[in-house]
C-alpha cells in the first residue's frame, strides 16, 4: 500500500535499523522503544492487522513467529525472558495499520498490560 509507513519501510523508502530481512519478513528496531530491546517484526506484504489473516496466510504467520523466536534466541533474550505483543484495533492501541509483532525485552514487563 503506497501510503502505509511499514510498506514504505519494507520497500526501503523509509530508513530503519534493520535486524532481519528475507523474501517475506522484515524486522527492525522500534523508533520509540518501550523497553531496552524493542523490535518490530512485519510481513513485507500489507496486511492491516491480525484480523486480516486468512488460511492462505498460515505459512506467513508461522514464518513471522519463527523469525521473532529466532531473533530472541540470537539476541540472547531467552534467559531474561521476553514478550510478544500484537495490537489489533483502537482499544489495543494499534497506531500503524500494517500487521506487526512487537518483541520486547530487557526489563520486567508488567501484567496485566496497560
Ligand atoms: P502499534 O501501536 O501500531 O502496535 O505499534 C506501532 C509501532 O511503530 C510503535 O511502537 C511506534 O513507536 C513504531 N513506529 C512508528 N513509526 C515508526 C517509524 O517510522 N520507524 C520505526 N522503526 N518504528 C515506528
Ligand atoms: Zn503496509
Amino acid at each position: 500500500m503506497s501510503d502505509c509507513l511499514f510498506c514504505a519501510i519494507a520497500a526501503g523508502r523509509v530508513p530503519c535499523r534493520q535486524v532481519h530481512a528475507d523474501d517475506e519478513i522484515m524486522a527492525f528496531h522500534d523508533v520509540n522503544p518501550q523497553a531496552p530491546t524493542h523490535i518490530l517484526v512485519i510481513p513485507r506484504r500489507h496486511l492491516a492487522a491480525p484480523s486480516a489473516l486468512t488460511e492462505a496466510d498460515a505459512l506467513l504467520a508461522g514464518r513471522l513467529a519463527l523469525v521473532a523466536a529466532r531473533l530472541a534466541r540470537d539476541l540472547g533474550l531467552e534467559a531474561g525472558g521476553y514478550r510478544w505483543v500484537i495490537n489489533c484495533g483502537a482499544d489495543a492501541g494499534q497506531t500503524v495499520p500494517h500487521l506487526h509483532l512487537h518483541l520486547l525485552a530487557g526489563r520486567p514487563l508488567g501484567w496485566p498490560p496497560g
